[in-house]
């Protein structure tokens, strides 16, 4: 099949004056992206009819499937519908289903409907409904026919189709999972497939060069990268008659990026986080673990108590952001903080000795750096960072440069110190294997 190019409008002029986060652009773009559609272009426009339809217009020239988000509902600015149908030159009609459905939402929560809401169960002639489960603007789905699409088209490419969501993104979330892409694949006949393979340790160019070729490669698989703080997510997509010839395709790319990356590869599970798999980690060797953190100050703990199921291997740890506390909680000694001071190998060293000790954690972590703006020198600049992980008692001490403002040092160094208590745990325990074979 011919691949099909898809493009985002959102309405909305809360969006134009930064006052809402368009969220709804990137997830759309994220389930393009999963689906295997091309994507070239996003647009962002106000609550203004005129704008709406050149808006729409542009994108229905250059995409085949125009998906807007906002503006479905009740109010006076809610005006996408009616011009989308304008713009198609198709008359509106009320949908006896939606409106009741409408009703009954009002009647459910003993509210009474008003004239307007009414408005929403306007639907342009010939458009599908898709019903709203969670709100009571319905989203529509309107086919283009060829006279229509030759109005916007230069060169024929086929069927389009405008996919009216409303805005909010709980609402447009689930109507795009149940009703848009059953649509779709049921559509192009084919099914996608795609799995996730995530990167931690290495950036985005590091991880790019490796896969040059593949990320590279046009054909039947696709593979492209996100970068993360800290990570690098890679989207393996690809297409075919069924899902077993889908997978048959996806499976050996995989395969090649975790011989290319080794162990920088920490999952291939689209829902596992870099702190479920330190914890993983963790619970599959009966290990407990402890936090002592400086310049993150609780950030790691914070990630690692994300993850359910914690509380089985985390227990306690401390923020000691003082000399004093580093004194105090974690034992540091004074002529250590004196001779090479806060930010230093060995008061990481001391700090993690003394955290895994007081907390009774067979694994621990430690960190203390510059995050900034002040307080760096050109000896110790700002962004320098020394992790320690204690694995039963042997000690892996780095030094860090990252770079950025104080928020980015801190988001990188917790990414950097789960990465590291990752690699730490694998060593150790690859070794202990390795023993008792030998
Ligand atoms: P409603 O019936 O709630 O008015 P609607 O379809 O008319 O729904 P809008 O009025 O455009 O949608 O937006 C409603 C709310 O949804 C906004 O106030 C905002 O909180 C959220 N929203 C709208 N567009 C986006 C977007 N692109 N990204 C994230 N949130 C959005
Ligand atoms: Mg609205």
């Amino acid at each position: 099949m011919r691949d099909m190019i898809a493009e985002t409008v959102c309405v909305g002029t809360e969006i134009l004056l930064g006052n809402i986060v368009n969220t709804n652009a990137a997830y759309l773009a994220g389930e393009y992206a999963k689906l295997g559609l091309l994507s070239y272009a996003q647009t962002v426009v106000g609550d203004n009819e005129e704008r709406i339809m050149e808006t729409v217009r542009t994108a229905l020239t250059r995409s085949d499937l125009v998906v807007i988000s906002g503006g479905l509902g009740p109010t006076q600015d809610d005006i996408t519908k009616e011009t989308v149908a304008r713009l198609l030159g198709r008359e509106m009609r009320l949908d006896e289903v939606s409106r009741k459905r409408i009703e009954a939402f009002f009647d459910k929560r003993g509210r009474k409907m008003t004239e307007n809401n009414l408005r929403q169960a306007m639907i342009p002639l010939g458009a599908r409904v898709l019903d709203n489960d969670n709100g009571t603007a319905p989203g529509i789905l309107i086919e283009l026919t060829p006279e229509e699409s030759a109005r916007f088209q230069k060169e024929k490419r086929g069927l389009q189709a405008v996919v009216l969501l409303p805005g909010p993104p709980e609402e447009l979330t689930e109507m795009w999972e149940q009703k848009v892409v059953p649509y779709l694949q049921q559509r192009t006949g084919d099914v996608i497939y795609s799995a996730m393979v995530k990167v931690c340790g290495r950036s985005e160019s590091e991880v790019a060069e490796i896969l040059d070729d593949l990320i590279r490669q046009s054909g039947d698989v696709t593979v492209a990268p996100y970068a993360k703080t800290g990570e690098v997510h890679m989207r393996v997509t690809a297409r075919a008659e069924d899902e077993k010839s889908a997978k048959k395709l996806v499976k050996p790319v995989v395969k090649e990026i975790k011989t290319r990356l080794g162990d920088s590869v920490y999952t291939t599970h689209e829902e596992t986080t870099l702190e479920k798999a330190v914890v993983d980690l963790l619970l599959a060797n009966g290990l407990t673990v402890t936090t002592v953190e400086s310049c993150t100050g609780g950030l790691i703990a914070g990630r690692l108590i994300n993850v359910q199921g914690v509380s089985e291997v985390y227990k306690s740890g401390f923020v000691t952001y003082s000399n004093k506390a580093k004194r105090k909680l974690a034992g540091v000694k004074k002529k250590t903080l004196d001779k090479y001071g806060a930010v230093s190998e060995q008061t990481a060293r001391e700090m993690v000795n003394g955290a895994t000790l007081f907390n009774r954690a067979d694994v621990g972590v430690s960190v203390t750096g510059i995050a900034g703006p002040d307080g760096g020198t050109e000896e110790k600049p700002v962004g320098l960072v020394y992790i320690a992980v204690s694995v039963c008692g042997v000690v892996t001490v780095r030094e860090y440069h990252f770079s950025g403002n104080r928020a980015k040092i801190r988001s990188h160094t917790v990414a950097a110190a789960l990465d590291q208590m990752r690699r730490c745990i694998l060593k150790y325990y690859s070794k202990l294997t390795f023993g008792k074979e030998e």
